[in-house]
């Protein structure tokens, strides 16, 4: 028995011929045609019964299939109306299929509600230029979210994963992982996708960090961030002074409080000491 029923060259051909879906790559459209692949994928989210599910970009519902088997619910997320017709056909063979016309970046996270409770578990073959936005958001915005198992470009991977003192490691991986922490990957090819695309691929699983900081003080680790990483080359001292807005005698005395040396270079400070001097920071 396959994973996806759609996950095959030929089976995903003929939905788009009897539907007359033309492939939007403004939209991100490289649907999943590798039935393997969707079972590494369903096997690395770990799903259940009991698991509610949301997917963002079902597309003509390959991945959405094989949720609908493995979890007790899905929320599919879908921004472009011309595919509501084929994923009609998925729902027909899964009553607890809940589609939702809209664009993930911009949907109210009260409409993602499953059959049996708000998502707990992200899965999905992501649209590539909204893939990292995305990801942050529902760590952010959605409070029930434990767990999310994503298709993304693999330079995208290599960001949300990446550990303080290498090129990948910026803003965006520590907002990220205030949040959650990498839990699994593994590599994609471009020929399990129609259309190939012409990046690499990898799929993700992040899993939730519980912390006990109050939201306002990650939302100010998070400015702390973009100021430092604002001028990657300058030291963490000048850059923080001359993006945060926060003046020199605050930053230096947060520095010392931290005993955090400011000549060192935003890249080298770890989530955590971004957390220490945000606090510092009051
Ligand atoms: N899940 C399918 C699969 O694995 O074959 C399709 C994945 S395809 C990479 C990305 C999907 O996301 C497309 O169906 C596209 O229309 C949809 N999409 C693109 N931008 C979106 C957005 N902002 N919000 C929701 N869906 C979006």
């Amino acid at each position: 028995m396959p994973n996806s029923p759609l996950a095959n060259p030929s089976a995903t051909r003929a939905v788009l011929e009897r539907h007359g879906l033309a492939l939007k790559k403004s939209l991100g459209q490289h649907f999943l045609i590798d039935d393997n692949i969707v079972g590494r994928i369903l096997a690395l989210a770990a799903l259940d019964d009991a698991t509610p599910v949301l997917e963002i970009g079902p597309g003509i519902g390959t991945l959405t299939a094989a949720l609908c088997g493995a979890s007790g619910a899905v929320t599919a997320v879908e921004r472009d109306r011309d595919l509501l017709p084929a994923l009609g056909e998925v729902m027909a063979s899964c009553p607890s299929l809940r589609v939702v016309e809209a664009d993930a970046v911009t949907v109210r996270t009260s409409d993602l509600e499953t059959a049996i409770g708000p998502p707990t578990a992200l899965v999905a073959n992501l649209p590539y230029g909204v893939a990292a936005t995305v990801v942050l958001r529902f760590f952010e915005e959605l409070p029930s979210l434990r767990s999310a198992t994503v298709m993304v470009q693999s330079e995208v991977a290599d960001r949300m994963a990446a550990s303080p003192g290498g090129k990948d490691y910026g803003a965006y991986t520590v907002k990220l992982r205030m949040l959650a922490r990498p839990a699994g990957r593994f590599a994609v090819p471009r020929t399990c996708f129609m259309p190939p695309p012409r990046v690499d691929s990898a799929v993700l699983r992040l899993e939730r960090v519980d912390r006990e900081e109050p939201p306002a003080l990650l939302a100010a680790t998070a400015r702390l961030a973009e100021a430092a990483f604002a001028q990657r080359r300058k030291t963490l001292r000048n850059s923080l002074i001359a993006a945060s807005g926060l003046g020199s005698a605050r930053i230096d005395a947060a520095l010392k409080a931290t005993g955090t040396d400011g000549r060192r270079r935003a890249e080298t400070l770890t989530p955590d000491e971004f957390v220490a001097l945000a606090t510092a920071l009051g």
